[in-house]
């Protein structure tokens, strides 16, 4: 199983942390050892002073398939949930500024966490979906997938086109503006829609 993650996919996220809008989706990958459930404490990590949280709609593989045509992309994914993808900002920044690859930023233990997926129905609008964050109880993200720059499905068929999807693997779609720090101590609940699919606390 693998965790394959979108950048910059939401204008108003790409602006705030003053990146240009990409032509391509930008794709990166957190391990397995990177997942963390609802409900599972998570650890400050020690080589960070700048944690900060970004919410994103997650889809779950359930068929496994390379090249696969946007217009068929809807079949390979059964699962929708909210996740956040925790970065290490200042240990991103300084990789960025040095041209270096993002991994310790962003594949770091339990930096992927996964709310309980809903089921993709036939009727679901997958281009009118509402998810937010809440930290200690207040509003700090607001996104709809509507305003995402890569749709779902276009992003299955480009990701399919570099690596092959299998059952299981765990697809976040990126994040839109409000990302920020966290702290020790703070409690994170992330929505789709009027559900908190996922809480953390950050310990
Ligand atoms: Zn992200």
């Amino acid at each position: 199983m693998k965790i394959i993650c979108v950048g910059r996919n939401y204008a108003d996220h790409v602006k705030e942390l003053g990146n240009e809008i990409p032509e391509e989706p930008v794709i990166f990958m957190k391990p397995k050892s990177a997942l963390l459930q609802s409900h599972t404490p998570f650890y400050y990590p020690e080589f960070s002073n700048e944690l900060h949280y970004e919410c994103e709609l997650v889809l779950r593989v359930c068929k496994n398939g390379k090249y696969i045509q946007e217009r068929h992309a809807g079949n390979y994914y059964n699962g929708i949930t909210v996740g956040i993808d925790f970065t290490a900002r200042d240990i991103q920044n300084e990789l960025k500024a040095k041209g270096l690859p993002w991994e310790k930023a962003k594949a770091f233990d339990n930096s992927a966490a996964v709310g309980k997926f809903v089921d993709v129905t036939p009727g679901l609008n997958k281009k009118n979906i509402n998810f937010s964050l809440l930290k200690n109880k207040e509003a700090v993200q607001n996104g709809n997938s509507a305003n995402m720059i890569f749709s779902f499905d276009a992003l299955i068929s480009n990701i399919s086109n570099y690596f092959s999807l299998n059952i299981g693997d765990l697809i976040f779609t990126g994040t839109p503006a409000g990302v920020g720090e966290c702290v020790v101590g703070d409690i994170l609940e992330a929505f789709y829609e009027k559900d908190n699919l996922l809480t953390v606390e950050v310990k």
